[in-house]
């Protein structure tokens, strides 16, 4: 057990007297996740400057039998960054890790340490006139160490893939202590299993991500946005087909929306106009960016449209005329969680199915939850060009959403059973943290989470990396 003085006298010397906060004023913003629904308790909270101050503050932590909680920016939704009630933790945030180690533009490559903001690492692209894709809603405050612990998805996945697409290596500090320095900008390096895949994605239960190298990618100059009606889910998929093999990777971004969640952006947000007025059923916003100018993309895209209008495969169709109606266009994309919230509280699920299977989970779940849970009204919208979708459920009728918030171990059970035997995941872009570990087991094969528990072992015996997230804390066993 730890000795608390003598522990938190050796923090300060490793990282410094204001650098260690221990007054429950000054850690509350540590202790609650981004959401409100999880706050835990910590003997200390860490900001160290440096690899080494984080190498040193492990090792005092191992030495201490100290639980070790990594921050970034505490943007996370599933409590991953959220310590445990038993005030036992140290959180170790590393947004002092600031530093923007390199640039080589002629490699595409970027070398940011973990606690530069996403938008500095934008920022940093666009200064060496290159893109860094990575773009999500939480860009100006998530860091680059968290969106790589959490393999962040965000707007462009379709197009660059996910933050685990985007790394070329990464520089982590081991359970141990001992710095793994991996910082390899290559594209080929065929000299055995790529480890940094181990830790991209852990939640920070296996080491803390210290630095990374980044890939970056000519900055498109032109982009076309379309907004357009669809009679069903497979008509989005078969577009989504039809544009990929005119387009090829210059589609960037599909994105499909059902009418309940369009009728609730224009509820709570009345100065939002529908561009194509008519009730469809459903809507898809889709998005080429390319070289050269946006007059010549929007034509192609304009003929490409045209032809499926006269087929009848798309039921209405525009394409913004500028960036301020693209901007539009993807305001009402973007105003669906907000206008979700304000409507009130609801299941949510942040699932993945393989993109061709998309109509047949929509479909499927549409026809059985409200068998099961009478009432239930299903918003469903999210990155079709991905397979994954927000599906959230409410009751119909507002008055009526606390029985059904009181069934949402059910609901979360019927949607996670069809998921799953549609062979996709219960978790897309946000991972399990606490909210979605104890349903694991159900959904993960058996033989894959007792690999990823050696590892576990493996790397940290003590089990004090980040317990009780993704896995079971050992501790309670
Ligand atoms: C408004 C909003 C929109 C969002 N949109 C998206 C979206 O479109 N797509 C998407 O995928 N996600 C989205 N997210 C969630 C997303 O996971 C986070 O925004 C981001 O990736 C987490 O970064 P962070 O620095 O805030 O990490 P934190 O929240 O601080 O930590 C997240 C997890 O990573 C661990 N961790 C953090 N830093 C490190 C490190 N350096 N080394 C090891 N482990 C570490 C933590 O222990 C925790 O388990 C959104 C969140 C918000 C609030």
């Amino acid at each position: 057990m730890s000795q608390p003085a003598t522990f938190l006298a050796r923090l300060r010397e490793v990282v410094g007297m204001p650098h260690v906060l221990t007054d429950p004023g000054d850690m509350a913003l540590y202790l609650t996740d981004w959401r409100g629904r999880y706050t835990g308790r910590a003997q200390a909270v860490a900001l160290p400057a440096n690899t080494a101050e984080v190498a040193a503050v492990v090792r005092l932590c191992m030495e201490a039998r100290v639980p070790i909680v990594p921050q970034g920016g505490n943007t996370g939704l599933v409590g991953g960054g959220t310590p445990d009630g038993s005030g036992t933790a140290l959180v170790l945030c590393l947004k002092r890790l600031r530093t923007m180690r390199a640039v080589d533009a002629a490699n595409n490559t970027l070398t940011a340490e973990a606690g530069c903001l996403l938008v500095e690492v934008q920022a940093a692209a666009t200064a060496a006139d290159r893109l860094f894709p990575l773009s999500l809603a939480a860009e100006g405050s998530c860091t680059i160490g968290g969106n790589l612990a959490t393999n962040a998805g965000g707007v462009q996945v379709l197009r660059y893939g996910n933050a685990r697409e985007l790394c070329l290596g990464v520089e982590v500090v081991l359970p141990s202590g001992e710095v793994w320095n991996g910082l390899r900008g290559l594209r080929k390096d065929n000299t055995g299993p790529d480890l940094k895949h181990l830790f991209i994605g852990s939640e920070g239960t296996l080491g803390l991500i210290t630095a990374a190298v980044l890939k970056l990618f000519p900055r498109p100059t032109a982009s076309a946005t379309a907004w357009l009606t669809l009679a069903d889910p497979q008509a989005a998929v078969d577009l989504l087909g039809a544009a990929q093999g005119r387009f090829g990777s210059r589609v960037t971004a599909c994105e499909l929306l059902s009418r309940p969640v369009l009728d609730l952006v224009f509820k709570h947000f009345p100065a939002q106009r529908d561009p194509l007025p008519g009730n469809a059923p459903w809507s898809l916003l889709l998005e080429l960016s390319d070289g050269g100018d946006d007059g010549a993309l929007r034509d192609v895209l304009g003929e490409f449209l045209a032809a499926r209008l006269e087929s009848g495969a798309v039921l209405d169709a525009t394409i913004a005329a500028s960036s301020e109606q693209a901007r539009r266009l993807w305001a009402l994309r973007e105003t669906a969680p907000e206008a979700e919230k304000r409507e009130g509280i609801s299941i949510k699920h942040d699932v993945a199915v393989p993109v061709s299977r998309v109509p047949e989970f929509l479909a499927r779940a549409a026809a059985s939850l409200p068998q099961a849970f009478p009432g239930a009204r299903i918003l469903a919208f999210g990155h079709v060009g991905d397979g994954n979708l927000h599906y959230n459920v409410c009751h119909s009728n507002a008055a009526d959403n606390p029985a059904l918030l009181a069934r949402q171990a059910e609901v979360n059970r019927h949607v996670y059973d069809l998921v799953a035997e549609l062979n996709g995941s219960i978790s897309a872009e946000h991972g399990i943290g606490q909210l979605k570990r104890d349903q694991l087991p159900r959904y993960k094969p058996a033989l894959e989470l007792a690999l990823l528990r050696q590892f576990k072992r493996q790397l940290d015996p003590l089990g004090l990396m980040n317990p009780g997230k993704l896995f079971p804390d050992p501790r309670d066993a």
